[in-house]
């Protein structure tokens, strides 16, 4: 059983339950050849801290001793790793080397009977130069082979491996023929001739395909994905587990893999490393070093490299921050900037699970940071949900955060004029009422903009303006001060209102006599009090609002079901009227519009107040996990 624990977009943290332990993911499985052992499989679990290796069974089972060693033992007693074994099935050698002769079942069949984990179905590599026509043909067979596998795996999980060449169609098509089967874990198969040609383009769309057919309660393996450089970009795009055997074949070789790329020890002009395997070493004692010894060294260097690489993912995923790391690292070649780049074809899917906001600021990196679903959804939700307060806009260059600080006597100037200040920030034009809205004062941009910024900038302005339909736009600086009263705190509490919950909903919220409570020490707005009522409460962290039950109340009377909400089945109710989170299996049906981190309002099947909280996953997730939080509860005055 997987369950997500923490998120950032399609990235997650996530722990996997096996019979050999429970796998924290991402995670990374060396490969391990049974026949040569350069790093031992204990030293790949008290050293570096692996809790899961992979290994060949097709090999195993072609090789007399091992065999009989494998069946009478066990995998496990045999390679003496006591985390989880998956082992592949053959596949990678007919892609390398041409037919194989066994059957898939033989396979399966072999796999259980030397205690494998994680066995895998007996597939066909679907090669890049394949046509559509024949990878369509050989999908046929995996699906049936996959089919059968689920059907003798007995205790044995399986990987169902997603082919389909670089066809999307059949990628997104093959993935979703297999989500509906009693699969464990969906590997990415494939793809390592993309990898070995760095057609990482391709393999964006590879990835992105599958992930839009899978069913998100699996783990997703990106087959043969295990140089560092492309960790970080491939847990972005939802990939959870990885391997190399690259490690060991690069040591063999006298290659040294660091994080910007694989170098070879002849070419080299130093060693700067300081990982516990060169530590004591120059390049001229490594290369003095007996060619055994030092394959050993090597080896254990290029596993440093990985390891460190996937904490740091983990660290990021955690603080919400892994796009920065995956764009930073995507500009160690040029052709996985151009993925990066294509990525950016992929953002309506990636909105989907992209939180609505994030802890930490949002950073900059380049130009590529413009493909990032937030863009996206900010000038979406900026083109439908906002209303202007007068017809009038004084437009003002970008500046310090936030924008009502900084220009606090200008805003303040071409407000009495009856003009509605508007920044053209690198995110396009921000309202006043706007500014301190999660990401647009959470974000920090260069000071001199490129191109693509300003051309952006520039277009979107010119389709928001017209859009709004203002009669007089003008710079701020051409405006004299007027005598027209205006009340800020109200215009912009019911923006962000509109901007977060639309424009519906907020003419429930906004009822009648408001009162806003102002918190004196910041001056920012704190409670929406409407008819007496207390709505929203505003958090100061993302400038957006907590909905609190009256508020949640009003939205429920106004706003048909299922919108806003989370739908849970009787037996949840007791609970999580007593603020206790909403637990996947609970959730009977939810709003799909809903992203991660949003406001939702919990209900019974009768659409009865339960509680308040924030949505943690989307409901295509809800629906196919079996465990996790759905929704975390807010309960008594929490307001987070
Ligand atoms: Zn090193």
């Amino acid at each position: 059983m997987f369950e997500i624990v923490r998120r950032d977009g399609l990235a997650r943290l996530g722990k996997f339950e096996t019979r050999s332990g429970i796998l924290e993911t991402p995670a990374l499985l060396p490969v391990v050849n049974p026949k040569i052992n350069t790093v031992t499989p204990r030293e790949l679990y008290d050293e570096f801290g692996f809790r899961a290796i992979i290994t060949n069974s097709y090999i195993i089972k072609n090789n007399p001793p091992l065999k009989e060693r494998a069946q009478a033992e066990g995998l496990h007693k045999m390679l003496d790793f006591p985390g989880v074994i998956m082992t592949d099935s053959g596949t990678f050698q007919s892609h390398m080397y041409g037919e194989v002769e066994v059957t898939n079942e033989e396979m399966v069949e072999f796999q259980k009977s030397i205690g494998t984990d994680i066995g895998t179905v007996l597939d066909i590599f679907t090669e890049p130069f394949w046509t559509k026509e024949q990878t369509a043909e050989s999908i046929v067979t995996t699906l049936e082979r996959t089919k059968h596998a689920c059907d003798i795996k007995g205790e044995m999980m399986i990987n169902g491996v997603v082919q389909g060449s670089i066809y999307q169609d059949l990628r997104e098509d093959c993935a979703r023929k297999m989500a509906v089967m009693d699969i464990d874990v969906h590997p990415i198969g494939g793809v390592v001739p993309l990898m070995e040609q760095y057609r990482y383009t391709e393999l964006v769309d590879v990835i992105i395909s599958s992930k839009k057919g899978l069913n998100p309660n699996r783990p997703v393996h990106l087959f043969g994905a295990g140089h560092p450089m492309i960790l970080a970009f491939a847990a972005l795009m939802g990939c959870d587990l990885f391997d190399s055997a690259s490690y060991a074949k690069f040591a063999r070789d006298d290659r040294m893999m660091f994080i910007d790329g694989t170098y070879r020890l002849a070419d080299m002009q130093s060693l700067d490393c300081n990982c516990p395997a060169c530590r004591g070493h120059t390049l001229e004692s490594l290369r003095k070093t007996d060619k055994k010894e030092r394959e050993k060294i090597l080896a254990r260097h290029n596993l440093y490299q990985i390891t460190n690489e996937l904490a740091l993912v983990r660290r990021y995923i955690r603080e919400g921050r892994l796009w920065d790391l995956a764009e930073i690292r995507c500009r160690a070649h040029p052709e996985l900037l151009n993925a990066l780049r294509r990525l950016k074809e992929h953002r309506t899917f990636m909105e989907l699970t992209d939180p609505i906001s994030r802890d930490g600021a949002m950073f900059y990196t380049g130009s590529e940071t413009r493909g990032r679903p937030i863009f996206e959804r900010y000038r979406n939700r900026l083109m439908e949900r906002y209303i202007p307060p007068t017809d009038k806009a004084a437009i003002f260059p970008d500046s310090e955060k936030p924008y009502s600080k900084h220009y606090v006597s200008d805003f303040n100037k071409v407000r009495t004029a009856g003009y509605t200040p508007i920044v053209l920030s690198p995110f396009g034009p921000v309202p006043a009422e706007l500014d301190e809205v999660y990401p647009l004062a959470q974000s920090l941009f260069p000071q001199i903009a490129d191109r693509e910024t300003e051309e952006e900038t520039e277009e979107f302005t010119e389709a928001f303006l017209k859009k709004m339909g203002f009669i007089d736009v003008r710079q701020f600086g051409d405006i004299e001060p007027g005598e027209i009263e205006y009340d800020a705190d109200l215009l912009r509490a019911k923006a962000v209102s509109r901007y977060q919950f639309g424009i519906e909903a907020t003419e429930a919220l906004f009822r009648g006599k408001i009162e806003l409570v102002v918190s004196r020490k910041t001056g920012k707005i704190r409670n929406i009090i409407s008819d007496g009522e207390h709505v929203l409460s505003m958090r100061a962290g993302d400038g957006l609002y907590t909905l609190r039950p009256e508020g949640a109340k009003r939205v429920l009377k106004a706003i048909p079901s299922p919108k806003m909400r989370a739908i849970v089945m009787d037996d949840a109710v007791p609970y999580v009227s007593n603020g206790r989170n909403v637990f996947c299996q609970f959730v009977i049906d939810m709003d799909e519009e809903l992203r991660p981190m949003e406001e939702v309002i919990v209900v019974d099947k009768d659409d009865n107040l339960l509680a308040t909280g924030r949505a943690q996953l989307i409901k295509n997730e809800v629906k196919s996990l079996r465990k996790g939080i759905a929704v975390r509860v807010r309960s008594g005055n929490d307001e987070s």
